[in-house]
């Protein structure tokens, strides 16, 4: 959970629950945490909310992991499940055998994704899984198309793809890999597309794109373009941080990619099903991909499930090649276990029968500019713009909002990234992005203690924190996460205060 990485400031705001010492070893936590600390253990869900096992209540700001878009207790997803567990709890998907709620989920799935046609969908529990899988039918691909040497995979620093072996190393954070052996050496990693933290002086949104487009090419260019199968990618950066793309960017990648016969994919593990306010983050970004990754909302995250998306250029030539190659020997015991797709086929439903889309789109205003009024705050920063004693709110473009203005002795601005129902903030000292805070204060670990005391559940990451909360939230709701964002960063502030003056 979210604390200092120093125990001794740590913000330890769990009660006593009887838990401490637990035996899980449990993902993404400190050995200390599990050991010293009691968990977090929560024990049931309403809507946008969840409840420890010491009745305390939550707003799940991150709702759970970026996934339950529906919220806690959806009754329709809930008898999906049970029903199809009456009838049928199990049966796989090998050897041309399934079920007909994976052949119908299939279905579902290819006529809501209209960025481009695609051709079929291939099932696996999980968004790690479903990018190993992209690994592996990429190479299948080339093998097929007979260009064994055409097996590199590129990524971007900051994104996050998973944790297993393949999709850790296609991710781009260093915790992942370090004390892993990893990345891989077929995977390489290139600019991560953060306009506020890498742009150069002077340098328009449009002309970093250009920057990145070309340090892309130059990068296929030098390891050989006939060395390089694909080139990943999350619409809008999610556990590096929510950074949402500079204008023009997708354009000029994707016009690299089909220069030298690369495969785009599109890692839509947060951003399909609504998140950003249209069905997939393609349709935002008018992203045209070869291969998709879809995991989290398609089932609310009720069941384990995830997908990939596979165009029929791509099947095509899996398919032309089976004689040759054998049968497409992946797969697992899971893939398209029909409870968990009989549940994904009713989240479809209720996304397109209460048109979640719209509802984003409706609400998603007032929770950005909410959170975008606390940019006055001296400890969040991004671009520093003092312009001389003019107070001056500039908005440009859509997804970003710069602030400056000067008082007495203190200058800072602040970017919002987010878009849609989710956002990120970064915590900075001097209102830089080169002036991280001491990494042992654990500013956004302070920061995330700070919610959870005030009965709100977010995401933590060094001093990134990130919101992503369920997609059905009420405008009273919405209200409540502003709220409690701003008095979590009053009492930010009033600790950081204290830790400086000593
Ligand atoms: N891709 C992205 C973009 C993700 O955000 C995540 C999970 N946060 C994954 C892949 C991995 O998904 P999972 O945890 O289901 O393996």
């Amino acid at each position: 959970r979210c604390f200092s990485s120093e125990p001794s400031l740590q913000a330890d705001s769990t009660e006593e629950n009887g838990f401490k010492g637990h035996g899980m070893l449990a993902p993404f936590t400190a050995g200390w945490q599990s050991t010293d600390l009691h968990p977090l253990v929560i024990e049931r869900s309403e809507g946008s909310y969840v409840y420890d096992i010491n009745g305390k209540k939550y707003i799940d700001a991150l709702a759970g992991l970026w996934s339950t878009a529906l919220g806690g207790n959806e009754p329709r997803l809930i008898k999906a499940a049970t029903d199809q567990l009456s009838k049928l709890p199990f049966y796989h998907s090998f050897w041309n055998r399934t079920t007909k709620p994976s052949l119908d989920l299939a279905n579902e799935i290819l006529s809501m994704f209209t960025a481009r046609e695609m051709g079929k969908v291939f099932f696996t529990n999980s968004g790690s899984e479903a990018n190993d899988s992209q690994v592996k039918l990429v190479w299948y691909y080339n093998n097929a198309l007979g260009r064994p040497d055409k097996k590199k995979f590129i990524a971007r620093s900051k994104s996050y793809h998973g944790s297993t072996i393949i999709s850790a190393s296609l991710s781009g954070l260093p915790a992942l890999h370090q004390k892993f052996d990893l990345p891989a050496p077929f995977v390489l990693h290139t600019d991560c597309p953060h306009y506020w933290r890498f742009h150069l002086p002077d340098e328009t949104e449009e002309d970093f794109a250009t920057r990145l487009a070309t340090n892309l090419e130059n990068l296929i260019l030098k390891e050989g373009p006939e060395t390089i199968a694909a080139f990943i990618a999350e619409p809008v950066m999610g556990a590096g941080g929510v950074i949402p793309p500079p204008k023009t960017y997708f354009q000029k990648i994707q016009a690299v990619l089909n220069k030298y016969d690369i495969l785009l994919i599109a890692d839509e593990v947060i951003t399909a099903f609504g998140r950003l306010g249209t069905m997939f983050g393609c349709d935002m970004y008018n992203i045209k991909p070869d291969l998709v990754s879809i995991a989290k909302a398609l089932s609310s995250a009720y069941m384990p499930i995830g997908a990939i998306l596979v165009s029929p250029e791509v099947t095509d030539v899996i398919h032309s090649q089976s004689n040759k190659l054998g049968s497409f020997a992946h797969g697992f015991t899971y893939s398209g276990h029909p409870v968990s797709c009989a549940v994904a086929i009713e989240a479809l439903k209720i996304y397109n029968e209460r048109n979640i889309t719209e509802h984003v789109q409706k609400i998603a205003p007032r929770f950005q500019e909410g959170i975008k009024a606390f940019s006055g705050s001296p400890i969040v920063g991004e671009v520093l713009l003092c312009l001389s004693f003019l107070f001056n709110v500039v908005i440009f473009p859509k997804n970003y909002m710069f602030i400056s203005c000067l008082n007495t002795n203190l200058c800072f601005s602040m970017q919002i990234r987010g878009l849609g129902l989710i956002l990120g903030t970064e915590f900075v000292d001097n209102k830089s992005p080169n002036d991280p805070f001491p990494a042992e204060w654990g500013v956004g670990s302070l920061f995330g203690a700070e919610c959870e005391k005030r009965g709100m559940l977010i995401r933590v990451a060094g001093d990134n924190i990130m919101l992503s909360p369920p997609l059905i939230m009420s405008p009273d709701e919405v209200e409540e996460i502003v709220s409690k964002y701003g008095d979590a960063l009053k009492a930010t502030e009033e600790r950081i205060a204290e830790l400086k003056s000593k």
